[in-house]
């Protein structure tokens, strides 16, 4: 599979902006020839997406799991993407199921605290908005900027708003149990944005290689939250601990700035992954 390649996008059925159907479309449009879909803890995305995927496009089925590293003195949460995996394997289907629910529940309470502040959002009106797909944190944020308290999505990520004093933690799927229900549903694992400081805390290489020796097939180099330092030492990482690097665009449609094939895939990587994947395979219309 050759051309270009971006594994990681959003939809509507996670915090991205395009349907899963616009999505395709746009991917055509943009040039790609092979585009990865990852909501986030879910898989509500993949029929429409099959469905409206347009000639010459090859869609890679995918989700991006929101996991946690419970470290000996704190905890960091992660993100795994799981590529080409059942999406009817009971365990791992549970646990995504499990995880998304929890959001429903954690996004409620973020605009509870929000309303004791004064600040006037109807959880039953973002939740409508999210339209059954997986609640995050960008949901609320456009709650926020439909009621005129901040302008953008990204800016309803400062500290005084979701990104500290509203934000509540989420339930994830401990890592090295992602890893085996990746793997038991016939996945293969991509840690998504290891490096990316930016966003928060990262994990230390020694955990990245235990993840590697616990079944972790690849790793995210390049993506917009690395500094070209961050890309190198992940390049570094993945040659020492034979991992497979890949890049994507991380697109989330209108809810943030980057666009489709922004950062891509090497093709060869791409082989590794389907080949590793015994789950579903790539759909070419
Ligand atoms: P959650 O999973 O609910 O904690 O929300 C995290 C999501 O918020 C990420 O997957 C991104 O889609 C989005 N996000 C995080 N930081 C920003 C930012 N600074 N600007 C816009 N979107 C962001
Ligand atoms: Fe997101
Ligand atoms: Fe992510
Ligand atoms: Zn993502």
């Amino acid at each position: 599979m050759g051309g270009v390649i971006d594994l990681h996008t959003h939809s509507t059925a996670s915090d991205g902006t395009d349907t899963p159907a616009e999505l395709m479309r746009h991917a055509a449009a943009a040039g790609l020839d092979v585009v990865g879909l990852t909501d986030h803890d879910t898989t509500a995305g993949w029929a429409p997406a099959v469905e409206a995927l347009p000639p010459g496009l090859t869609l890679i089925r995918g989700a991006e799991v929101s996991c946690r590293w419970f470290g000996p003195d704190r905890s960091v949460g992660l993100h795994m993407l799981a590529y080409l995996f059942d999406p009817v394997q009971p365990a791992f289907a549970a646990e995504l199921a499990r995880v998304k629910q929890a959001r429903e529940s954690r996004a409620e309470r973020m605009v509870t605290l929000l309303r004791e502040d004064g600040v006037d959002i109807d959880w039953e009106e973002i939740r409508a908005f999210a339209a059954g797909g997986t609640v995050g944190r960008p949901h609320i944020a456009q709650a926020l900027v439909r009621a005129g308290l901040v302008s953008t999505v990204s800016e309803a990520f400062a500290s005084q708003w979701l990104g500290a004093r509203y934000r509540v933690p989420k339930e994830d799927v401990e890592v090295f149990t992602a890893l085996k229900l990746i793997r038991g549903a016939g996945g293969v694992p991509v840690f998504a944005h290891p490096l990316a400081a930016r966003r928060g805390p990262i994990v230390p290489d020694e955990l990245i290689a235990e993840l590697a020796a616990a079944g972790l097939f690849g790793i995210e180099a390049d993506h917009e939250d690395h500094t070209p330092a961050e890309r190198a030492h992940v390049r570094e990482l993945a040659a020492d601990l034979d991992l497979v690097v890949t890049g994507s665009s991380d697109y989330h449609g209108a809810n943030k700035v980057v666009r489709l094939s922004a950062n891509t895939t090497a093709p060869e990587a791409l082989d590794r992954i389907v080949d590793a994947a015994s789950g579903v395979e790539p759909v070419k219309a």
